[in-house]
């Protein structure tokens, strides 16, 4: 059985979740609305990323997702791991990739950039610390399982663990 997070390892996950309700990675001046990305098409309106449709004319400038994308500089990881998961891998995976579409869907920074092998398992990396949680904790929620968390404060990312 996986224990409950303690209540400081709580905190410092809210914290998390506070700093990355705006990703600013790589955006150092406060952008002009309605921002466009030219990747992704993501509109900049009323303070946050969304997906709605860009006035011509529209300032165009990458969003932090897709500098993420275009730098391979993950905001979060989810490593699977184990025998159980070497088993249902696919529907673990296919999961995941399930979690993303409905964050994503609300959440235009949030999405999945790999799915890669690793020694024993698969590594997912995420443009949003907390997608990578959710997903973990969705996969813990269907399969049960070993779940863990740790969040590098100085880098603004976190890392989730899960194996069965
Ligand atoms: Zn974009």
């Amino acid at each position: 059985m996986t224990q409950p997070p303690s209540m400081y390892h709580q905190d410092r996950q809210d914290r998390l979740i506070r700093e990355f309700e705006h990703d600013t990675y790589k955006i150092r001046q406060k952008l002009p609305e309605p921002t466009v990305c030219p990747e992704c098409r993501a509109v900049y309106h009323n303070g946050r990323w969304q997906w709605s449709e860009a006035p011509a004319g529209a300032n165009e400038e990458m969003c932090p997702a897709c500098h993420r994308v275009h730098d391979k500089c993950p905001a979060g990881f989810l490593t699977l791991m184990g025998e159980f998961f070497a088993e249902h891998r696919d529907e673990i995976i296919h999961l995941v990739r399930n979690i993303e579409e409905r964050e994503k869907a609300e959440h235009a920074l949030k999405r999945i950039m790999a799915v890669e092998e690793q020694d024993g398992g698969v590594l997912i990396t995420f443009t949003d610390p907390q997608l990578a949680r959710a997903a973990g904790q969705a996969v813990q929620h269907a399969y049960k399982g070993d779940l863990d968390f740790s969040y590098q404060e100085e880098e603004f990312l976190l890392r989730v663990n899960w194996s069965r």
